[in-house]
């Protein structure tokens, strides 16, 4: 079902995307205005849903997380991923009701799971640029996290190393609420920014993610091999966990975990799963892992 449904995205999404640029391009403005109400009757209706990963350590294969993926459920496309509809949403103004959609729907069911005797462990959960910005993310968070009654240190915040750049200081002040909270602060897609050393070290920042785009060839591309190495002994060097991106392959996951890295999330481990699949995959991954 999984496989189905990634196919089912992919190939709505390949519709959307071309349906997006025409649009971008002004020609096709009546069809930008029926997507724009399209995704505010979805946002009415909560026509989302979350899918979730599991991210799990490389030295013992314990699990170690979930992260929580949104997609949108299409009348006439199906489920739509997020990069077809995120930055549609984030241009319209429409990213701030969806983002505190899936704030309390990932922590709603991640408190749900443990109460039903899951693993104990965090959910993360991307946060765009937009959503950066605003003041009062912080106080949204804690209020969610209240409403739910989800301990702080069970969630994690995704940004990608870009965003944090663009932000500056108003980045690092978001970031030390959210610390000082409790909430754990990973950075995404890292490696295809510019931070550098002395940027990384100022951010209170819990993780990097080695961005998917370097993992994917190797462990056959020496150039990749040789990056990705380089940024586990700098995220380690800067007492950071590093998590390994689109992990794909057992060659992978014996490269990654030969070279320290602390965790992986990807293919080889699992697709991102409806929330009711997780359950299964979690006694099948027990049981294999002995
Ligand atoms: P991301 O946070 O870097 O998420 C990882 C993406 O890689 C996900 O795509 C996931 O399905 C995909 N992936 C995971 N393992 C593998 C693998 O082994 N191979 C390959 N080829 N792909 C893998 P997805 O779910 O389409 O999400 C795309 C991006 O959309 C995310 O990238 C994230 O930046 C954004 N996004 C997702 N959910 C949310 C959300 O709730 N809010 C915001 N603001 N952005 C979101
Ligand atoms: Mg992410
Ligand atoms: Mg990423
Ligand atoms: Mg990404």
């Amino acid at each position: 079902h999984a496989d189905l449904a990634m196919h089912h995205a992919k190939d709505s999404g390949r519709a959307n995307r071309q349906f997006y640029q025409h649009s971008m391009d002004g020609r096709a403005p009546l069809e930008e205005l029926q997507l724009e109400r399209l995704l505010r009757d979805a946002i009415q209706r909560h026509a989302f849903t979350l899918h979730y990963q599991p991210q799990v350590w490389l030295d013992d294969g314990r699990l170690a997380g979930f992260e929580a993926l949104v997609r949108w459920q299409h009348p006439e496309r199906g489920i739509v991923a997020p990069d077809e509809f995120i930055p549609f949403a984030e241009a319209r103004g429409l990213i701030t009701p969806i983002g505190r959609w899936v704030l309390h729907e990932a922590c709603r069911q991640l408190k749900a799971w443990h109460d039903a005797g899951l693993p104990q462990v965090p959910v993360a959960v991307n946060l765009s640029a937009l959503e950066l910005r605003q003041r009062d993310v912080v106080a949204d968070i804690r209020q969610v996290l209240d409403a739910t009654g989800l301990a702080p240190r069970f969630l994690e915040i995704e940004i990608t190393e870009t965003v944090l750049m663009q932000q500056g200081t108003s980045a690092a002040s978001m970031l030390a609420a959210l610390r000082a909270l409790g909430v754990r602060v990973s950075i995404d897609d890292f490696g295809t920014g510019y931070s550098s050393l002395a940027y990384l070290k100022r951010y209170p920042i819990d993780k990097l993610k080695i961005d998917r785009s370097f993992v994917t060839d190797t462990p056959g591309s020496s150039d990749d091999v040789a990056i990705v190495t380089a940024i586990i002994q700098m995220g380690h060097s800067l007492q950071l966990q590093v998590v390994a991106e689109g992990m794909e392959t057992a060659e992978q996951q014996h490269m990654l975990r030969a070279l320290g890295c602390d965790l992986a999330q990807g293919w080889q481990l699992s697709r991102p799963l409806a929330a009711d699949q997780i359950p299964g995959w979690w006694q099948r991954w027990r049981q294999a892992a002995g």
